[in-house]
């Protein structure tokens, strides 16, 4: 009976605590949406640990510490003045400095750089690196732009934001739109306003100035680390299987690239115009040159591969048959109707490589059809785990061999798995992943909260 009363009391805590973020933040879609999965998830620890309530966690843990907005003023190639809104959330310090990417996409807004920042600060966590949850970014749209262009843009962005991060509080990184390219234009300002070396105060940095061995392959090995995780946990592997990946970044690249190693066929990907399908394995050569020295798109792809065929438009990428699918394009990529034709046609598994890709109606599909399904704070943690690495070696002077790294990152990986499970049996969810990832990142965050008082 008293764990019925805990239950309902929970219940209204959590639904209380979304409505506040919703009328505090209007037209805000994203970054209610982040809110609800955790609130949905949290209702068992709440009402097995009441001190959670009892010390404001969940109204403290949704309110970010801090959002900063500021001007970034540039001038483009033909002389003419342009104006972004640059954004940095710092948004929960509990466990380490801020740690999160930069997003460079014209969609970047408040709500976006919201649901990031809180996604952020729970993948964080179940890394278990002491690495607190921040993110940003700009609408600046870095398609079509000039070398140049993008230099001004990202000194520019740098000039402001430089005053609010340090090693030791906090630390950006790259995210959709930004790489190696831009992470090096804005170490190169940093040091230049600073005046000092601080290697640690970004990472994904170029190796031969402070960068780690295995970052750029982090995010996309690390999701496939753990989809085969899962996979073995039914005794299926990624040998023989058919995969599709949406997306052509860092994250879907390197998810191929590994899925490949694994004895996977990768037969689909995408970018934002449309996607290539080559039912005999995408050739990754291309679709790297292409997208990483060309900075072109993929429909050129079957210029080079002429029994691939192209398809203008992204959500027909998931009627392509396939028994693993991994989301890495972007959030909300996969609706509810793309996860019941994902279903219908058998897929297997998902691992979500982007951050936040299936909408709730798609997870609840695949969770009822009794899918496999990695959630993106889970899955694509292997990123932040290696950035959070890379900042190891800086505070050392020291750099590990790639093997070293991708070990770490494996292992990263197995304990994120492990850790998720145990949260969702735990707390009555077995198998549940979204349930057992959200509470195994929640709990290390709101304990460190409670120990540090009322801030
Ligand atoms: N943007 C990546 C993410 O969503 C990486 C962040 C980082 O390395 O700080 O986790």
């Amino acid at each position: 009976l008293v764990q019925v009363e805990n239950d309902v009391v929970a219940r209204e805590y959590a639904h209380g605590v979304y409505e506040t973020v919703v009328k505090r933040n209007p037209n805000e879609t994203e970054f209610h949406q982040a809110v609800k999965e955790i609130i949905e998830s949290l209702i068992p620890v709440l009402a097995k640990q009441p001190k959670y309530m009892k010390h404001g966690i969940l109204e403290r843990l949704v309110e970010p510490e801090r959002l900063i907005t500021f001007r970034v003023p540039w001038v483009n190639d033909q002389g003419v003045t342009q104006v972004n809104r640059g954004f940095r959330v710092q948004f929960n310090g509990a466990i380490g400095p801020y740690k999160g990417g930069l997003r460079f996409h014209p969609s970047v807004n408040a709500s976006i750089i919201k649901f990031l920042g809180f996604e952020q600060t729970l993948k964080n966590s179940l890394t278990g690196q002491s690495i607190g949850g921040g993110k940003g970014g700009s609408d600046f749209d870095p398609k079509g732009k000039s070398d140049n262009e993008i230099m001004r843009f990202t000194q520019s962005f740098m000039t402001e934001l430089y005053k609010y991060i340090g090693p030791d509080t906090d630390v950006p990184a790259g995210d959709i739109g930004v790489g190696a390219r831009e992470i090096g234009y804005m170490f190169g300002q940093y040091k230049r306003i600073s005046g000092a070396y601080e290697s640690g105060v970004l990472t994904g940095k170029g190796i031969i100035y402070g960068g780690s061995l295995g970052r750029t392959e982090a995010t996309g090995y690390g999701c496939v680390y753990f989809v085969n995780e899962m996979l073995n946990s039914k005794g299926l592997s990624f040998d023989g299987s058919t995969v599709v990946v949406s997306g052509s970044g860092n994250v879907a690249i390197y998810s191929i690239e590994k899925a490949v190693q694994l004895g996977a066929k990768v037969v689909a990907c995408s970018d934002s115009n449309g996607y290539i399908h080559d039912p005999n394995g995408i050739c990754l050569e291309t679709v790297r040159r292409l997208k990483e020295v060309e900075r072109t798109r993929i429909s050129e792809y079957v210029k080079e591969h002429p029994h691939a065929t192209y398809h203008a438009g992204c959500n027909g990428i998931w009627s392509i048959p396939c028994d693993i699918a991994l989301p890495s394009a972007t959030q909300n990529e996969i609706d509810e109707e793309s996860a019941r034709l994902l279903v219908s046609n058998g897929v297997k598994a998902i691992g979500e490589g982007a951050n936040m890709p299936s909408t709730l109606d798609a997870i609840d599909v695949f969770l009822q059809a009794g899918v496999l399904f990695g959630p993106a704070k889970a899955a694509n943690a292997g990123g932040v785990a290696v950035s959070a690495l890379e900042m190891s070696q800086n505070s050392m002077r020291y750099s590990w061999s790639f093997h070293e790294v991708d070990d770490k990152l494996h292992a990263i990986m197995k304990n994120i798995y492990r850790s998720a499970v145990q949260a969702a049996e735990e707390y009555g969810h077995p198998g549940n992943l979204v349930v057992g990832a959200n509470i195994a990142g929640f709990t290390k965050v709101a304990d460190a909260m409670i120990a540090q008082g009322v801030v």
